[in-house]
């Protein structure tokens, strides 16, 4: 059985009323982080689960229709803060990143893929074959930018074997099955149905012997599993399927209350930032 360290990165964030979010009436503005990890896997190297933003996604929303994407979700994401960049202050070369783990195609999942020109990109199938034809605005309206992807994507990308899901640790109860990525008990993909097709949840056993699990955008904050808060009407329509959202949603919820000692990240929450910052490291 192997084990992993992992770090959380923040590249840039964006912007949305919270009542988005939250289902409530409040319209203040909130940001969220575009988190991103980094994972060292004693046999593997290095790796990343998604990328967050970067500054091709700025690029990649010039023109119209793409440009469509900034306006209706304000992106900041200052050059040294792309994932590439910070990489590099960590002394670490983007070259050296051996795997970029997708959890699903939105831009501020994918946006800093053409930094990383060695890189394998793992994900799962069905995620890939939702978007692999899309462009214009049938990509868009899938929060998909197909120029956010390196041009020999096809090439490195590789899905995840599905064919014979596995039990998962019973710590992750009620996640009851996964795939083991490299086949030593290190990572386990999760899917979880409902915000994107094929999103993919990703549980890292470190080496403290804890688990993380990254839920990506299966909810956008703690509070919103907490609380089962279904999102707002104007998200739903973005959602592939709201039922499955609000059933993977409530999955969440009760592993957080079976399981408190496993740390549950979701990608934009800003709550879960803080109370890893300094214990970041695990
Ligand atoms: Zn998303």
């Amino acid at each position: 059985m192997n084990s992993v360290q992992a770090e959380l990165l923040v590249a840039g964030s964006c912007t949305h009323p919270e009542h988005i979010v939250h289902g409530n009436w409040r319209l203040s503005s909130m940001q969220f982080p575009a988190t991103f990890a980094l994972i060292r896997h004693p046999d593997k190297g290095l790796m990343l689960y998604d990328t967050g933003y970067s500054t091709q996604f700025l690029k990649a929303t010039e023109k119209l229709p793409e440009r469509l994407y900034r306006w209706i979700t304000p992106v900041t994401i200052p050059e040294d803060q792309t994932a590439a960049a910070q990489l590099r202050a960590r002394g670490i070369d983007p070259e050296d990143v051996k795997f970029v783990i997708l959890s699903h195609f939105h831009a501020d999942h994918v946006g800093g893929l053409v930094d990383f020109p060695r890189a394998q990109f793992l994900f799962l199938e069905d995620a890939w074959k939702a978007v692999k034809d899309l462009s214009g605005l049938s990509a868009l309206r899938r929060a998909f930018l197909p120029a956010l992807l390196p041009t020999d994507f096809r090439k490195r990308g590789q899905a995840i074997e599905t064919g014979r899901p596995m039990a998962l640790p019973s710590e992750l109860d009620p996640f009851t099955h996964g795939h083991d990525i490299f086949g030593d008990g290190s990572m386990y993909a999760v899917e979880l149905d409902g915000h994107a097709i094929g999103q993919m949840g990703l549980v890292l056993r470190l080496q403290t012997g804890a688990f993380w699990f990254l839920v990506a955008d299966a909810c956008w904050t703690s509070r919103c599993y907490r609380e089962r808060i279904s999102p707002h009407v104007v998200t739903r329509l973005l959602f592939n399927n709201t039922r499955e959202y609000r059933r993977t949603l409530a999955r969440i919820g009760d592993l957080s209350e079976r399981s408190p000692e496993v740390q549950i990240i979701p990608s934009h929450c800003t709550e879960t930032l803080r109370s890893l910052s300094g214990a970041a490291r695990s």
